[in-house]
């Protein structure tokens, strides 16, 4: 079971893009994908914000015009999820515990709701700034994942911080175990979060 849990290779993004604006969402049309399922904090917005911000939105319209849709999975409180996802204008699912999967479960769940479309795992990219989080519950749910830099670190708050010391073990496990992989995926974001 710890061995499972610890299998460096369920932190593995498929994808690492330094923000959500650097991603190629053309291209990931055009291999299936359809909908996202995006964390909250950090990744869509600072933990200094409370609403979807200008760029934000036109961020939203244009993935919208593109043919995707949007729903939020965040292990943030109901207030603060669903205050942002009510002015953003989509579905969202608050206090997702993620790691655990059941909070992607019932986003999706959400989503096939919301936009009375029947979502398959395989239309969904997960995208996410955190390794222990996001990106171990993305992969262990089997969606395609996409990691992004946080936002803004020094807004962290102090589970995040602890995660942080343990995504940096997991980080030197992978280079020293996979290190081919840890090249392609990860070395990326290891260099972009030393270099701040
Ligand atoms: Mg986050």
């Amino acid at each position: 079971m710890l061995e499972y849990l610890f299998n460096p290779l369920k932190f593995i993004p498929n994808e690492y893009e330094t923000t959500i604006y650097d991603i190629d969402f053309k291209r990931l049309y055009d291999e299936g994908k359809r909908l996202i399922i995006s964390d909250l904090d950090n990744t869509l917005i600072s933990y200094r914000e409370k609403m979807p911000t200008k760029e934000l939105l036109e961020f939203k319209q244009n993935l919208k015009d593109m043919g995707f849709e949007i729903v939020i999975c965040s292990n943030n409180h109901k207030k603060r999820v669903k205050s942002f996802c009510e002015a953003f204008g989509v579905p969202c699912v608050w206090s997702a515990h993620k790691p655990f999967v059941g909070g992607l479960r019932k986003a999706l769940k959400k989503a096939r709701k919301a936009y009375g479309i029947n979502y398959t795992k395989d239309m969904v990219v997960e995208i996410g700034d955190q390794l222990l989080t996001d990106q171990f519950a993305s992969t262990r749910y089997k969606l395609y994942t996409i990691m992004v830099r946080n936002l803004d670190p020094k807004t962290e708050i102090w589970t995040t911080r602890f995660n942080r010391r343990l995504e940096n073990k997991i980080l030197k496990r992978i280079k020293r175990k996979y290190p081919d992989l840890y090249e392609e995926k990860l070395s990326r974001y290891v260099g972009e979060k030393i270099a701040r």
